[in-house]
């Protein structure tokens, strides 16, 4: 059983913050910034792609209502709600969730987008091919 679906069932011990039927919210236990908290749905599944729909229109209203908690509580200026998804973009734990990252002025946490230069061409050829694949 994965270390999430431990912490749902109450094998392994956590600083809960919101449950309700499907989801739980919980600290992480890394505290990469004051109020750093997941949410996870109760029921097993690996990852965003894999993620029942109807669970995945369910849950950003939760992640909302617990970020404006943590800016009520801490004074957070600022969040990155965060998803990684699969190895290769630093998932951890292979039970989906989303992290919600309260920011504030010059704490130690960074995310930095470096850009990557394609002609108009390419890029329209890429959307064009996406949105037909949607
Ligand atoms: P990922 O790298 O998969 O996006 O994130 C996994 C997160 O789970 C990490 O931020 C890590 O600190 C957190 N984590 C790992 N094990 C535990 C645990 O046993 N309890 C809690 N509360 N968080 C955990
Ligand atoms: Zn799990």
């Amino acid at each position: 059983m994965c270390i999430f679906c431990k912490i749902v069932n109450g094998e392994i011990p956590s600083y809960k913050v919101y449950e309700d039927e499907n989801f739980l919210a919980f600290l992480d236990i890394s505290q990469t910034t004051k109020g750093h908290t997941l949410v996870v749905p109760k029921r097993h599944c690996d990852n965003l792609l894999s993620l029942e729909s109807s669970l995945a229109s369910q849950i950003f209203p939760i992640v909302q209502k617990i970020a404006l908690s943590i800016k009520e509580i801490t004074k957070a200026e600022g969040f990155n709600i965060l998803n990684n998804c699969g190895e290769v973009a630093g998932q951890s734990v292979m039970h989906f969730h989303i992290h919600i990252i309260p920011r504030y002025a010059n704490d130690s946490f960074n995310i930095q987008f470096s850009s990557n230069s394609f002609t108009n061409e390419e890029l329209n050829d890429l959307a064009g091919k996406i949105k037909n694949t949607l």
